[in-house]
């Protein structure tokens, strides 16, 4: 059995299945709890914290990101650290600069082992090529948001293991789908579990999930390319750079409208008046707190904002 490396945020998957270990995101156990952390600002970093401490989630070691899209990991991923579990932590450059972000690909080549095997990247390489197809099969109204979102999403650890991610990419089914409006969801993916299926219930269909995307549009097939691609990742970079690549996908995918999640004690929150400036949209800006069911009131204002957008000329 391969060693289990956890994630608290997009790391480079490329290099820790050529390193011979299984990527697990914390995050991606988020949603299906039900916890409530005593200790707690943002309930992301505290969920996969207090989980790592009880045992609860079985990891080998951890590379904490901790200089690029957040910081309450950083505080988080050190007590974290405390069960004993070998801890790395990964930082992205905010300038950009390529020799910077490959030096830290090679401290973390390091950390896990070394390369063992740099053939299986061809294979995450395809496997993205298949996630990108499937996203634009949902922009074309072939496929449920819902289910594209949940393939999308795990494109951060590609679940741990490529066949069984594999398989479950097989399984999305095509779907004609019928909506009244398109919208875009940016920010941090929703704490929701249900939100992609309260949305389609309001008849909006969700064509961009800013987050995920970046999981399928990052890639490489050495440590050179992953640093020249990966250090474009959107998150970690100047919010101008983000407003840019952001107002590109909606033009390509033509929304209607956009949905700014965002996350109680997250400081992305601060980026919302930005978005209002830079994005000519119908904008809701929502927010989460801890991992449960859509709460009445959220479904309320997708509601009224689907029928905003409905009667919108
Ligand atoms: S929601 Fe914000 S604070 Fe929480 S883990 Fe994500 S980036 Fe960090």
């Amino acid at each position: 059995m391969k060693d289990t490396v956890g994630i608290t945020a997009l790391v480079p998957p490329e290099l820790i299945y050529a390193c011979g270990k299984r990527p697990l995101d914390v995050n991606n156990v988020v949603p299906g709890s039900s916890s409530s952390p005593a200790s707690k600002l943002c309930a992301w970093t505290a969920v996969w914290r207090d989980m790592i401490l009880s045992g609860e989630l079985d990891i080998d070691s951890l590379v904490v990101v901790a200089g690029g899209d957040c910081h309450n990991a950083l505080v988080d991923g050190q007590k974290a650290e405390l069960s004993g579990k070998p801890t790395h932590y990964f930082f992205y450059p905010f300038d950009g600069d390529t020799d910077y972000f490959r030096s830290q690909l090679e401290k973390l080549s390091l950390f896990l082992g070394g390369v063992q095997d740099d053939g299986i990247i061809t294979r995450i390489t395809d496997l993205k090529s298949r996630g990108k197809a499937l996203d634009e099969q949902r922009v074309n109204d072939r496929a449920r948001a819902s289910d594209v979102f949940s393939a999308l999403i795990s494109f951060s650890d590609l679940a741990g293991d490529l066949d069984a991610f594999e398989r479950t990419l097989d399984s999305i089914p095509e779907a004609d789908v019928e909506y009244t409006s398109r919208v875009a969801l940016i920010g941090v993916p929703p704490i929701y579990p249900d939100f992609h299926e309260v949305a389609e219930g309001f008849g909006l269909h969700i064509v961009y999930d800013e987050l995920p995307y970046e999981f399928i549009r990052l890639g490489g097939c050495d440590l050179d390319s992953l640093a020249r691609n990966y250090t474009k990742y959107s998150f970690a970079g100047p919010i101008e750079t983000r407003v840019w690549f952001i107002q590109d996908e909606l033009r390509q995918r033509r929304v209607d409208g956009v949905i700014h999640y965002t996350q109680f004690a997250c400081h992305h929150t601060l980026e919302d008046e930005i978005f209002r400036q830079h994005l000519d949209y119908p904008i809701l800006t929502v927010q989460g707190d801890l991992p449960r069911p859509s709460s009445e009131q959220l479904k309320l204002r997708l509601e009224a904002f689907a029928e905003m957008l409905e009667v919108m000329p």
